[in-house]
């Protein structure tokens, strides 16, 4: 095994159920990424400060915690992908909608990966070029990996709507927060394929932990977010305000149980995948991604730049 348990329960603002780890080369994680957020970020600027904020330091690497369980070559590599797409979203969610949605038609045309030096922008040949380290090691997997990719610049942000209700703003969160391309790595870091039968029956467990780990990022996230300049506020806590008529505080410790409530339901949800006679792929993703739900909360808890209550 190439990570170690993390002791959660000594964190207060800890509260997942699920277990969190940390790969046991999380200080090569964060040399990897500095090199890319110099690459993929302009000095002084708001997207390079977070960038560096929240890879500052191994213990609290988030990648190394919530990929813990992943081959240590590829999440190197799957760290670097998903941190260049962390600080496109960065920089974008602040934009106008519509100017939004030109840059991610950028990143996404970046995938085609036969014209990277033509690429003007640092941040798509940067994407380019890891994307194609990801596709020469995983060659079987490569139409899949990008094809994920497209999905969720496709979806991640293709709404400009203000939500008012829960049921309509979970749906959406859990792509927009980035779980499916997330899971996908989670499977990709283990060389481990779930096909379409295997994903049939973890459909239920998977999305409710994809509204676990959106909400997670809502709760924690929200003193940093509720004055951010934009049109389009992504936090549950803003939501469960307008549909309760709440005021903050209340809004936000209600988030907190809705989460509690979602743990048990994909918990009760993972007990009918494992009464099923899964595949022993199954098995093995629905540890990996507890970890990384676990985790999730355990860096989220941890982590400096939430550290402003
Ligand atoms: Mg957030």
């Amino acid at each position: 095994m190439s990570w170690d348990t993390i002791s959660t329960f000594e964190v207060p603002e800890h509260f997942s159920r699920f277990p969190a780890g940390v790969a046991h080369n999380a200080a090569e994680v964060v040399s990897a990424l500095r090199n890319v957020i110099e690459v993929c970020t302009e000095p002084q600027t708001k997207e390079h400060r977070k960038a560096l904020t929240r890879h500052s330091s191994p213990a609290n690497e988030p990648f190394a915690i919530c990929h813990c369980t992943a081959i240590p070559e590829r999440l190197v590599l799957l760290s670097s992908i998903i941190e260049v797409a962390w600080i496109h979203d960065d920089i974008t969610e602040e934009m106008e909608h519509e100017e939004a949605c030109s840059r991610h038609e950028l990143l996404k045309g970046a995938l085609q990966l036969n014209h990277i030096n033509s690429l003007g922008c640092p941040r798509e040949r940067s994407f380019a070029k890891l994307v194609r380290s990801a596709s020469a090691l995983d060659a079987k997997e490569a139409p899949q990996l990008i094809g994920v990719l497209k999905n969720y610049l496709d979806t991640f942000d293709s709404s400009k709507q203000d939500f008012a209700h829960m049921d309509e703003y979970n749906p959406y969160r859990v792509g927009n927060c980035g779980y499916w391309i997330s899971s996908y790595f989670i499977r990709w870091g283990m060389g481990l394929t779930l096909d379409a039968e295997d994903l049939e029956k973890i459909r239920d467990f998977d999305y409710s932990m994809g509204v676990v780990l959106g909400l997670t990022n809502d709760y924690f996230s929200w003193a940093v977010e509720k004055d951010q300049k934009t049109d389009r506020i992504r936090n549950a806590v803003r939501v469960l305000m307008k549909q309760h008529g709440l005021s903050e505080q209340p809004a936000q410790s209600l988030l907190r149980g809705i989460i509690i409530d979602e743990e048990e339901r994909a918990y009760h949800l993972k007990g009918q995948v494992l009464a099923s006679s899964p595949s022993n792929n199954i098995i093995e993703y629905i540890k990996a991604i507890e970890l990384y739900v676990g985790g999730s909360c355990y860096w989220h808890a941890t982590a400096p730049r939430y550290k402003v209550c």
